[in-house]
């Protein structure tokens, strides 16, 4: 359908709310609470506009789309609501953007750099909530929080964890990790969706904290290397050092989510201890092998074994973080070439 905005047409599709339609056409509208994966919107107001025939300032993404709508996102009372809203914000929170593990990519800073906010005009009142550093992965920092719901919502309906949620209320309103318990100390698995989701520096990954700033970062689209899952990873890559990781949104299978090993774990391939080269035991020794060597040797028992005690003497297992093509050719060698069907595959346990 075709919609009018700020005096241009645009093209929408049935379904779409006004921000979606806005978006997609490349107008931005400030919006915190809002993100496709966690659903309905309309907490934090952000996003009002003006629509032709409507009475007042209405939340774009809430409103669904019709054909023929007329939309301003730029009228002097649609600036100034935006603006009182993102004001709000910045002045219920401690908001020092210098050190910010977010600073660059923070969606609070973009509002406020589009509205033309340099700083919080007013102090909302004395908020000096405690950070919460005691899970391994993941680190919060509550003055921060402009409690928009994301993680709420992304805890609860996105990994289905039923973790997180908002606790106390009014001016004393926080996320809370089950019964208001340190999060190290919930049942959180450590996922780190909640991170992914929040929109400013409150909820952040601990592991990249301190190493990068968002521009100094390359990134790099990769398979999770854990299980057959085949998940979608985007590396923040530092010089040459992984610093963050994060599910790749709107891609197959996992659309942003993870779990632990693929989010966090990602140290081994810095590790000393890591094998580079095969190793053959002699006399209850390792030496370091060449790789025709070593599977010359392999391949001189498995003739041996199935020599004498013939081809269900051997099985396999094939290892779950090696790639699907892999687990393809050793199924083969087993079926075809060693004629028997002991073969397996790690991740089925
Ligand atoms: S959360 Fe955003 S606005 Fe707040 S300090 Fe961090 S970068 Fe600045
Ligand atoms: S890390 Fe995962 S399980 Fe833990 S609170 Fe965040 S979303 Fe919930
Ligand atoms: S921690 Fe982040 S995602 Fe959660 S409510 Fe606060 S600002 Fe929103």
């Amino acid at each position: 359908m075709k919609i009018i905005i700020n005096g241009k047409q645009a093209e929408a599709i049935e379904g779409q709310t006004v921000l979606q339609a806005a978006l997609a056409g490349g107008v931005y509208i400030p919006h915190l609470c809002y993100h496709e994966k966690v659903g309905a919107a309309g907490k934090c107001r952000a996003c009002v506009v003006e629509i032709e025939g409507m009475r007042g300032l209405q939340t774009a993404c809430s409103v669904p789309v019709r054909e023929g709508m007329i939309v301003n996102t730029k009228s002097e009372s649609v600036l100034n609501a935006q603006k009182l809203v993102i004001d709000l914000m910045l002045s219920s929170g401690t908001h020092d953007c210098l050190a910010c593990e977010q600073n660059g990519s923070c969606e609070l800073q973009d509002a406020a750099y589009f509205l033309g906010i340099e700083r919080a005009s007013v102090q909302y009142g004395e908020i000096n909530r405690e950070f919460d550093t005691s899970s391994e992965f993941v680190y919060v920092e509550r003055n921060k929080c402009i409690s928009c719901g994301r993680c709420v919502a992304a805890c609860n309906n996105v990994v289905v964890n039923q973790v997180l949620d908002f606790g106390h209320r009014g001016h004393h309103t926080e996320i809370v990790f089950d019964t208001d318990k340190k999060m190290g100390e919930s049942s959180c698995v450590q996922c780190g969706e909640c991170s992914q989701m929040c929109p400013v520096g409150a909820i952040v990954d601990k592991k990249g904290k301190g190493k990068a700033r968002p521009w100094e970062v390359k990134k790099v689209r990769t398979t999770c290397p854990y299980c057959g899952v085949g998940c979608q990873l985007e590396l923040h890559v530092k010089g040459e050092e992984i610093v963050k990781v994060k599910g790749v949104e709107n891609a197959e299978p996992n659309k942003g989510r993870l779990c632990v090993k693929g989010r966090y774990g990602y140290d081994f391939i810095y590790s000393k201890d890591r094998l580079t080269t095969p190793l053959i035991k002699e006399k209850g020794q390792f030496r370091e092998a060449s790789w025709d060597e070593a599977l010359g040797l392999i391949a001189s028992k498995f003739k041996a074994i199935i020599q004498k005690d013939g081809p269900d003497a051997v099985a396999g297992v094939s290892c779950a973080r090696s790639i699907n093509e892999d687990s393809y050719s050793m199924q083969k060698l087993f079926r075809s070439v060693f004629k028997t069907n002991n073969i397996d595959h790690c991740a089925r346990t």
